[in-house]
């Protein structure tokens, strides 16, 4: 096997080593079927098994209960940009957002672009997306209100979900969700991407209350509504089989190995508290988010100029360490230390910081 690098990257992102095993391990005879899983059939009985498994493992990890979907909708997360307000705006109701970074922006775009009623009720474009808002009104008129749960690419967090009252929540945890347990009755709707932390790029996870799915319009395009990925068990047409395999056995990961997501939570505080601390004792390196608004996923910061930013980055490749260029929107650094981001890699980078600061200062 080739050397593995510590992987900071911020999607498509690691995964836990035991999952890429066992992909490996089961590649060429999937469960005795003689065939791998890229090409069993998606109505056989092995690839319900895979489907059911993803959707039950969901459901346990969240505390679903009865009353939610889960649903894989191919087109990330931004497709959901779009069919959020297509699907879930009733008619003419107004549809609230709380703009908190590049990803918040497209979502509103993809509702203004429909003609929809949209409100953005609280913004932290004041000061570049470095903090999240909190005097804000919820309005009861509201069809539901959006918000991104963790914003990747600036850096931010919900340390605490709004209180929207009975308005439905719709949150995009493309990068954050299974990090930590929450409660999920305010919410109608939930998205993720997969490629942060759950899996590979190519489905979006869809968890639709499922009173949510009475509000979708008729008279949309089939592979636009959330009630036929719910009619059909997300198998209207070709699902993206390896994806949802793989999320599956991610899922397995975090329930059998990690022990859960209060287990998940602990040890993603942990990591944070490791690189947070660090880069706070330091006069060298500066976080760029507000410290009551920093993400445990994207942990963004500067050095004193770009010269060293880029030689530092340069130096972790050679390190064996990747992905710790920022966002090219927002230039600086940036460690996605995801799920499958072990302390140990955090570690690693801390004691690397540690060094290509001394041998500057
Ligand atoms: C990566 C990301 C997206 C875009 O996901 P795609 O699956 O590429 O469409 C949307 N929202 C957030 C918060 C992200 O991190």
């Amino acid at each position: 096997m080739g050397k593995r690098i510590h992987n900071f990257n911020a999607g498509p992102a690691a995964l836990p080593l035991s999952v890429l095993d066992e992909i490996q391990e089961e590649l060429l005879d999937f469960k005795g079927s003689g065939m791998s899983i890229l090409e069993v059939s998606h109505r056989s009985k092995w690839f319900d098994d895979v489907m059911n498994e993803a959707v039950e493992r969901t459901k346990r990890l969240l505390n679903l209960g009865n009353g939610y979907r889960v649903l894989f909708v191919q087109g990330g997360a931004s497709l959901q940009f779009c069919m959020i307000p297509m699907n879930l705006s009733l008619g003419g109701r107004p549809v609230d957002y709380i703009n908190t970074g590049t990803w918040s922006t497209k979502a509103i775009k993809e509702a203004k672009v429909q003609g929809k009623d949209v409100r953005e009720i609280a913004s932290s474009e004041d000061r570049n997306f470095s903090y999240i808002p909190k005097d804000f009104q919820v309005d009861g008129d509201a069809a539901y209100l959006h918000f991104t749960s963790n914003n990747t690419i600036k850096g931010t967090q919900w340390a605490q979900f709004p209180d929207s009252g009975d308005i439905p929540l719709i949150c995009d945890m493309s990068s954050d969700i299974m990090s930590h347990s929450f409660d999920v009755s305010p919410f109608g709707l939930i998205y993720a991407g997969a490629q942060k932390n759950i899996g590979p790029s190519g489905t979006a996870i869809v968890i639709i209350r499922k009173d949510m799915l009475e509000r979708v319009p008729e008279n949309l395009p089939a592979m636009l509504k959330y009630t036929t990925f719910a009619e059909k068990d997300s198998m209207f047409n070709t699902p993206a089989c390896f994806v949802i395999y793989t999320i599956s056995l991610v899922l397995k990961w975090l329930e059998e190995t990690v022990g859960g997501l209060e287990t998940m939570e602990r040890i993603n505080r942990e990591k944070g508290a490791v690189i947070y601390d660090f880069i706070d004792q330091s006069d060298f390196y500066t976080g760029t988010a507000d410290k009551d608004s920093r993400s445990l996923m994207n942990v963004t910061f500067r050095l004193p100029d770009e010269m060293l930013e880029k030689k530092f980055v340069e130096e972790t490749l050679k390190e064996g360490m990747g992905g710790l260029k920022g966002h090219r929107s927002v230039g600086g650094c940036r460690a996605s230390i995801y799920n499958a981001t072990s302390i140990d890699a955090v570690k690693a980078l801390v004691e690397f910081m540690g060094e290509f600061q001394r041998k500057q200062g």
